[in-house]
Formats: C-alpha cells, sequence, structure tokens
C-alpha cells in the first residue's frame, strides 16, 4: 500500500507554513507522497478574490522542487463547494492501493464535528493534526497528532502584509513571492 498525505487548503497564497506541515508530517508518517490540493470554494470560508487559477499556479510553484510534493486538482476541476467527503471518496475510489492521510492544522481540527458527513469521511481517510497557536488538538474523533516545530505564518499574515507595503521575505517561497509582486496580487506593494 502507498501511503499519501493530503493538505487541502486555499492557498490564497501558499507559504512556508504549508511547506513545513507537509515535510514534517511526511517524515514522521513515513508517507510516499504529499498532495496539495486547492479548494474551489471552502465550506468554513468566506469566499476569496483571488482568482483560482493564480491560487492553483502559486500552488504549483510551491511545491515545485520537492519531489514527494505534488498538487492534485481535483477540488477545482469538480467546482461547487469543496466538501472534503467528497474529494476523499473519490480518490479512494480512484487509487485502490492507497492509504489516505488528511493532514490538518489546530485551526481546522476545532471544527471537524462539523464538517459534512464526518463518520463517514472517517471510515475513508486517517486524520492528522499538527498544532497551531491558539488552538487545541483535542477532538472527539482519533486523530494521529504530529509534533511539529511551529511556524505561525497565516495566508491572511501574507495578505495583510501585502496590503500593508511590509515585507514578506522568509515567509513565502521566493517564486510566489516573485509571483505576487509580478501579478499585483493582495493589493499594492
Ligand atoms: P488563512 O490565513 O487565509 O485562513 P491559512 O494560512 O490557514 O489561511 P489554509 O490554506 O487555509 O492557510 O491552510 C491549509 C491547511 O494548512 C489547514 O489545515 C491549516 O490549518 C494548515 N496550516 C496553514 N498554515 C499553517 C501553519 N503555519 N502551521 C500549521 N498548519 C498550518
Amino acid at each position: 500500500m502507498k501511503k499519501i498525505g493530503l493538505l487541502g487548503g486555499t492557498f490564497d497564497p501558499p507559504h512556508l507554513g504549508h511547506l513545513l506541515v507537509a515535510e514534517e508530517v511526511y517524515h514522521a508518517l513515513d508517507l510516499d507522497e504529499v498532495w496539495f490540493i486547492p479548494s474551489n470554494d471552502p465550506p468554513h470560508k468566506d469566499s476569496t478574490d483571488t482568482n483560482t487559477e493564480d491560487r492553483l499556479e502559486m500552488t504549483r510553484m510551491a511545491v515545485q522542487t520537492n519531489h514527494h510534493f505534488d498538487v492534485n486538482t481535483i477540488e477545482i476541476e469538480r467546482s461547487g463547494t469543496s466538501f472534503t467527503f467528497d474529494t476523499v471518496s473519490s480518490l479512494v475510489n480512484t487509487y485502490q492501493d492507497t492509504e489516505f492521510y488528511f493532514i490538518m492544522g489546530g485551526d481546522m481540527v476545532e471544527y471537524l464535528p462539523k464538517w459534512h458527513r464526518i463518520e463517514e469521511l472517517l471510515e475513508l481517510v486517517s486524520f492528522v493534526g499538527v498544532q497551531r497557536k491558539g488552538f487545541e488538538l483535542e477532538c472527539e474523533y482519533p486523530i494521529i497528532k504530529v509534533e511539529i516545530p511551529m511556524f505561525e505564518v497565516s495566508s491572511t499574515l501574507i495578505r495583510n502584509r501585502v496590503q500593508g507595503g511590509g515585507s514578506t521575505r522568509y515567509l513565502l517561497p521566493e517564486r510566489v513571492e516573485t509571483y505576487i509582486k509580478e501579478r499585483g496580487l493582495y493589493g499594492k506593494r
């Protein structure tokens, strides 16, 4: 059986926190690959102003230099609301020789009980939780906890920095930083 980690996110933009989480879990659980899955329309967030192509392109750039990372476009192709249950069911059907591990930060773990078809989802995938500042990893469901060096960067912080003309150096992959500047994303700089 192959072991594949899934990191779903808005990636608006992808940052070094995402890459660190994926790399740490990859090693801790001895995974074969980690797939980054940019959401189309996440059920738990307000819709983003950033267009899907830009989020996808930045996510591709972010993972490019790591040969065990990949981007999976299943949620973008499906369009509509991106329920993890739909994504995981489809992947489990397509890749029958694979065990999937759904990776998430503590901010997501808190909402797990409210997830669409959570009980069925638990039968299909193992959940992996990593700490995030200000959130508990405690949950009524079984989750694999992986200790990682905490690096509290978020896409929100980056959008705010760009908007306010602040530095984003060492928070983002350089290619993503350049792309944001070139495309004038997240306001002026
Ligand atoms: P935003 O600030 O826009 O809410 P975000 O930085 O949380 O975005 P997402 O794309 O929503 O980024 O995150 C995708 C996944 O990565 C989520 O499970 C989230 O918890 C996790 N994650 C993001 N940043 C970190 C971080 N710095 N440390 C640990 N987990 C993180």
